[in-house]
């Protein structure tokens, strides 16, 4: 089957909602039709050390998300829909840019299982131009591993979510309680696949392999101590790992502990659980880096109807889907 034919009955995402997104305004639960929309195209600087490295990462952030968290720090491309029709070869030109010309350390997919065909399609062009810079996706974790068999062929890294351990909380905030099942034999698949990150040393540029991410969410300690366990169970201490405390309630939520951020215990708890694991390849984002602010706008909530969404001192750009100001952990950080 040509792989543009996905659309006709779409089953890209573990929802396997069905629709025909080749007909008209047709969307999936993702929001999304069959064409290609992009919110932003740009190098950033917020990921982790190997993969930020010293000249940033090439980031495309897809308009639709199949997984549309209700807490989204990325609501207005996720939720929203904001972005513009791309083209593949619009998107592999913007590419093979970033790859040359601002020599960006790797392409970032952000949250496009959707357009898996047009991604196939995309890198295949780029890779024709003879631009080798390794494919990054950067995953919600709630894929299917059909997905994965395909994306296989054409990726170097994962950089996975595992958002819930709780079906209950995945349920709630995801409308997905099968999230927890689902997501570790997807990041399973991808360590079979890639292994686990290739950048073990300070300093050192990931090319290959796996960095599995975990947002703490405000009153929810226990989704995150049981979630690093399940990690851990799974995967063993070397699992590259990054723990994430950037969490900020961008509307009001029913769930109230959600409209605050967390607190310096919470984060404690969570990141002492990591240590007392012994995850050796730990990245850690501490609460109190979260707290800078451009003109009175966080630094870590973009706003996509700016053609500059996000804004780190230092650098032209940053992202919020969950890398900024991630240090190596040592476990002298912790206090
Ligand atoms: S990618 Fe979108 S349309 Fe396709 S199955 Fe998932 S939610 Fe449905």
């Amino acid at each position: 089957m040509e792989l543009f034919d996905a659309y006709r009955h779409c089953r890209l995402c573990p929802r396997r909602c069905g629709t025909d997104r080749t007909r008209g305004e047709n969307k999936g639960f993702c929001g999304e039709t069959g064409e290609l929309r992009i919110a932003y195209v740009g190098p950033h600087f917020g990921e982790e050390p190997p993969l930020t490295g010293t000249r940033g990462s090439g980031t495309v952030f897809f308009s639709g998300c199949s997984l549309r968290c209700s807490f989204c720090q990325n609501h207005q491309i996720s939720h929203d829909g904001i972005g513009r029709k791309f083209s593949c070869q619009e998107l592999a030109e913007a590419l093979k840019d970033l790859a040359v010309r601002t020599r960006v350390h790797n392409l970032n997919f952000v949250t496009p299982d959707h357009f898996l065909p047009h991604l196939e399609r995309t890198v295949e062009l780029i890779r024709q131009e003879g631009v080798p810079t390794p494919i990054m996706l950067n995953l919600s974790g709630y894929q299917s591993i059909e997905f994965l068999k395909i994306s296989s062929g054409f990726t170097d890294i994962y950089l996975p979510d595992y958002k819930y351990s709780e079906s209950r909380l995945a349920a709630l905030l995801s409308s997905c309680p099968d999230y927890p099942r689902k997501a570790l034999d997807a990041i399973t698949e991808m360590v079979k696949q890639k292994g686990f990150l290739d950048a073990q040393c300070e300093g050192a540029i990931a090319s290959k392999g796996v960095l599995a991410r975990h947002l703490i969410l405000p009153g929810h300690v226990e989704n995150s101590i049981n979630a690093i366990t399940n990690l851990y169970l799974e995967f063993g201490s070397e699992l590259p790992l990054s723990l994430m405390s950037q969490y900020q309630p961008l509307k009001e939520h029913k769930d109230a502990s959600l409209n605050r951020r967390i607190s310096i215990e919470e984060f404690e708890r969570v990141y002492g659980h990591c240590l007392d694991l012994g995850f050796e390849n730990l990245f850690i984002q501490f609460p109190e880096d979260n707290c800078l602010s451009v003109d009175g706008r966080s630094a870590f909530v973009p706003d996509f109807t700016s053609s500059t969404p996000f804004y780190f001192p230092g650098h032209s750009s940053v992202d919020n889907d969950g890398g900024g100001l991630l240090k190596k952990s040592h476990s002298s950080d912790f206090h």
